[in-house]
């Protein structure tokens, strides 16, 4: 079979708490792509998610379960990892450790999306005068160091996902680069640990065009050493489902790699880069 696109390693069913639709729609859709290599990453919040009781456990089984089956139904199709996006592990690392156990994942997003006892920067509104954006970027980043330290996880996600919601609600624009000091060590901290770390191709298509984190993240992770590259569209629908990937390898060789990895029962692969 000839593919369009080597690796979309990240993308929600109906098994995440903000996704509507089947495993099996989404694969269909990553081989109407021409996608090689395929990942779905459902969510599971360790901290629970904004109070709200989803039952995490169940739709975790649930998903492993219905990638299993999808597998084995489009084998000669796709190559379809288990995955899964643990967010804010060290809200309950033993919880963490244990549901890392409890299946036979491929591979392991790490990714935090609120900082301890802080909300998702996914409801940060411009207007709320009493909200510290600043005070609140500064508890995300030293706690994501945090995440990274502790690094049980396979690739890091989307290192700079509170940009993407400042980038959406803001009208004026913002100084990302006062960020660039902890983003240094976040990135060398990953290279130095030997993990992978994710280009996130979610916000390629909008306008400011971006991606998680910036395509010169992706540069100063080559320089520190880093070797392992996943890409990963965050689809949340099928439409989705391999966007910003040709962009996402464009930055990938300009920055210097020559193979992207991926993972299978949590060890690294390679492949190589076709320019
Ligand atoms: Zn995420
Ligand atoms: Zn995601």
């Amino acid at each position: 079979m000839s593919y369009l696109l080597p690796m979309d390693l990240h993308s929600h069913s109906e098994n995440s708490m903000d996704a509507n639709h089947p495993v099996q729609e989404m694969c269909e859709a990553a081989i109407k792509k021409g996608i090689a290599i395929y990942a779905i990453t459902d969510h599971y919040e360790v901290g629970g998610f904004e109070g709200e009781d989803f039952d995490f456990d169940g739709y975790l089984e649930k998903s492993v379960k219905e990638i299993q089956a999808a597998k084995d139904k489009y084998k000669d199709q796709l190559r379809l990892l288990t995955g899964i996006e643990l967010g804010q592990p060290l809200e309950d690392i033993a919880r963490a450790e244990k549901i890392l156990a409890s299946h036979p994942f491929d591979f392991v997003l790490g990714s935090m999306h609120n900082a301890p006892g802080r909300r998702d920067i996914y409801f940060y509104d411009p207007a709320d005068k009493d909200y510290d954006l600043d005070k609140e970027l500064e508890f995300y980043f030293v706690h994501l160091l945090d995440v990274i330290r502790w690094g049980l996880f396979d690739s890091a996600s989307h290192l700079t996902y509170p940009f993407r919601y400042i980038m959406e609600r803001q009208k004026k624009p913002y100084p990302f680069r006062r960020w660039d000091d902890h983003l240094d060590t976040i990135v060398r901290t990953i290279a130095e640990k030997g993990l992978a770390m994710e280009l996130n191709t979610s916000g390629i298509t909008k306008n400011p065009s971006h991606t998680l984190p910036e395509a010169r993240w992706i540069h100063r992770f080559k320089e520190l050493g880093g070797e392992k590259l996943t890409l990963g569209a965050d689809a949340h629908v099928p439409q989705k489902v391999g966007s910003g990937i040709l962009q996402g390898l464009e930055i990938a060789l300009a920055a210097g790699f020559r193979y992207l990895c991926y993972f299978e029962k949590r060890q690294p692969q390679y492949v190589k880069i076709q320019s």
